[in-house]
């Protein structure tokens, strides 16, 4: 029970129990810096003005200025929020960059907009938190239903109101706009490069492991094309409304295809026998590596028993609750959690605030090299953190994070400092 932001604090308790950090700097994490919600009015197509309820956290700047995406979902809320930009600060510090974690969100059902209401109210969005984002202060970037051209009429925004081009203000972007080649599959190929990394340790190899992936949106479509690119046999796909399920497997470039063309995955072509399967079916599917990549909370007690694969890529952002983690763990289910996992759409977000700042563009290699080198020692550093410590990887990343946030904090001074 409780909110999805007191089950967060309770994986920043359960990591501080291995580290001996002040107290302190546990109450300073303990809620965020600053939040601030905000309501939008919009005017729409048919002349009537609706009003979106919109929020913005900084969780903590301690290891540099704020960053997190933005996210437009019905469903999205304050507590939500805050929850993700918790994970964000502990996500930068996983891939020890210079950041740490925010968030925002907009209240509302991207698809029932037209493009031009849709743009009102991202520009509208920065109009009301301009003051609180910044290149310097806090840095969005693309989430849930949010993408480039939303990124591109964002930082347009914030240029006019800064009265200059100010491209760093937000990441995401088109690659005309100041965007890094190599974002738009960032996320899943930071997953993917974990995954490759750790396959002796984890038992996995492509030739023999079969994998069923939860959504089909960016970060989920690129991890699938690209471990099926490696041969690793895709079982399972599915989007918000179905899912496929074929045992000889599926090239997800065709799922693509036929998504695009009839909005849906439902009927796509598969290697043999496609099944038209529920989504919670998929979760709990007959496989090797599970990868939930759509939304949170998608694994929970009631199903998380149920759940055959031996190990989960957590892609997308806390898809397993802290209760289904409890019954994975006792099944011997090795959980990647979402703070390594996906940390890729973040550091290649940091690459694109650098070349920003610096005003000097990247090739693709040596984007995909760069993410390589923060990617695998990261990877590799928490796996050894679990086997020395003997606790679950989701544990052991928190730690790594921990670690780093803490010395930060700590490094302005303890009780014990300011008493000698
Ligand atoms: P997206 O909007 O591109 O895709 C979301 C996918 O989830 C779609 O395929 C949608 O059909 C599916 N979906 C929505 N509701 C669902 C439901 N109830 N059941 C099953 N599927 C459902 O989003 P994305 O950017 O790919 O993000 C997916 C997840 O990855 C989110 O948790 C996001 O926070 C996380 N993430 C994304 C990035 C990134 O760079 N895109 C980075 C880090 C984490």
């Amino acid at each position: 029970m409780g909110t999805l932001f007191t089950k967060a604090g309770k994986r920043l308790k359960a990591a501080a129990k291995h580290l001996d950090i002040h107290p302190d700097t546990l109450a300073k994490l303990k809620y965020p810096k600053e939040t601030l919600a905000a309501s939008i009015p919009v005017r729409m197509d048919d002349g009537s003005l609706k009003t979106f309820k919109a929020w913005r956290c900084r969780y903590d700047d301690t290891r540099g200025p704020t960053k997190g995406g933005i996210r437009y979902h019905p469903a999205v809320n304050m507590d939500e929020v805050m929850t993700l930009a918790f994970w964000m600060t502990f996500k930068c510090a996983v891939a020890n960059l210079p950041y740490g974690g925010g968030k925002g969100g907009v209240a509302v059902d991207a698809s029932k907009l037209s493009k031009a209401e849709l743009e009102r109210l991202s520009r509208a969005y920065i109009q009301a938190f301009a003051f609180f984002i910044g290149p310097d202060r806090d840095i969005p970037a693309p989430d849930m239903y949010t993408n480039g051209i939303v990124m591109a009429w964002m930082a347009d925004e914030y240029s006019r109101i800064s009265g200059h081009p100010n491209p760093a203000v937000i990441t995401g972007k088109p690659v005309e706009l100041g965007g890094s080649v190599g974002r738009d599959d960032a996320t899943g190929r930071g997953g993917y490069l974990v995954l490759r990394h750790l396959e002796k340790d984890l038992g996995v190899a492509p030739s023999k492991s079969r994998i069923a992936v939860q959504g089909f949106g960016n970060a989920a479509s690129h991890v699938a094309r690209l471990l099926h690119a490696d041969g690793y046999k895709i079982i399972g796909l599915s989007d918000s409304r179905s899912a496929i399920y074929d045992p000889d497997g599926m090239d997800p470039i065709a799922v693509m295809e036929h998504k695009r063309r009839t909005g849906k995955v439902a009927g796509a072509p598969t290697n043999g026998k496609r099944r038209d399967i529920s989504n919670n079916d998929l979760l709990t599917s007959e496989c090797d590596i599970l990868i939930p990549a759509a939304m949170e909370s998608q694994i929970v007690e009631e199903n998380a028993g149920q759940v055959k694969a031996p190990i989960i890529l957590e892609l997308a952002n806390g898809p397993i609750t802290p209760a289904a983690d409890a019954i994975l763990n006792k099944n011997g289910i090795t959980v990647i959690p979402d703070i390594l996992a996906n940390a890729g759409g973040v550091t290649v977000s940091y690459f694109e605030w650098v070349q920003n700042k610096a005003g000097y563009y990247w090739h693709l290699p040596e984007v995909q090299q760069k993410l390589r080198a923060i990617m695998e020692p990261e990877a590799r550093a928490i796996w050894d953190l679990k086997m020395k410590k003997g606790i679950d990887m989701r544990t052991a990343a928190y730690v790594h994070a921990l670690s780093r946030i803490a010395r930060a904090i700590e490094a302005h001074g303890t009780k014990a400092y300011f008493n000698s």
